[in-house]
């Protein structure tokens, strides 16, 4: 058995690698990610009640209800698959939702660890977000640019030939989800940082570069709740 749970924000615009990092994050401290626009994505895939409620907010690049998301988060906490800790991802985007998220902590008797906030200039998440793609069996993001398979056309990963683009991904709909994070998401920043448990993370460097800051940032704090390290 580990120490404390270790429950982690990773905050940051669209295109700043949240993702990307969450899963190697996830991987290197045995945390679950638990990213709400995949859930989301999942729920319109699906075609449930949440879906239908996101699908076309989603696709104009605004933030879904949050009472939607709200309960989508709250019924991911209740899988015993978390105990360890869990990299929110996507969540909270606004004062409210983290409000919430608090809450949803609390009556688990969690608390956070930390937020790791990823910074990054706006013409670099364009270009990240416009060339960006993922494979369709395993998930491991590539790009364009910046990340192309070592053989074409085959995942690193699993070795599928079968990647995805996301809908949302074009040039018009990324601009409104920049809104929508400066305007809703960004005020976060303060919030944390009033907590004590922000952490700034220059992301603006390689994917293996961030991954070493962060996980820096995470095992200064792992030590000091007592979880023991992945073996
Ligand atoms: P993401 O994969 O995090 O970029 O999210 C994709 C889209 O899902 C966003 O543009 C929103 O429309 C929706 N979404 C994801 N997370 C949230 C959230 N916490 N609150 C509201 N909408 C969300």
């Amino acid at each position: 058995m580990r120490g404390a749970a270790l429950d982690l924000i990773l905050l940051g615009p669209p295109g700043a690698g949240k993702g990307t990092q969450a899963r190697r994050l996830g991987a290197a401290f045995n945390l679950v990610q638990l990213s709400t626009g995949d859930l989301l994505r999942d729920a319109v895939v699906a075609g449930t009640k949440a879906g239908l409620a996101a699908k076309s907010i989603m696709e104009a690049g605004g933030l879904a209800p949050a009472e939607t998301v709200i309960a989508i988060v709250d019924g991911r906490l209740d899988h015993p698959d978390i105990s360890g800790g869990v990299i929110f991802d996507g969540f909270p985007r606004s004062i409210a939702q983290a409000e919430a998220l608090q809450h949803l902590l609390e009556k688990r008797g969690r608390t956070l660890a930390l937020v790791l906030s990823l910074e990054v200039n706006e013409d670099a998440v364009v270009e990240r977000i416009s060339g960006r793609y993922t494979c369709e069996r395993c998930g491991e993001g590539f790009h364009d640019r910046f990340k192309r398979p070592r053989i074409e056309g085959v995942c690193d990963v699993c070795g599928s030939s079968a990647f995805q683009r996301r809908a949302d991904d074009s040039a018009e709909t990324v601009r409104d989800r920049l809104a929508a994070y400066r305007r809703d998401t960004a005020p976060l920043i303060e919030y944390y940082a009033q907590k004590h448990l922000l952490a700034p993370i220059d992301a603006m460097s390689t994917i293996d570069t961030v991954s070493d800051r962060i996980a820096a940032r995470v095992s200064a704090v792992s030590k000091d709740r007592g979880v023991k390290p992945v073996p």
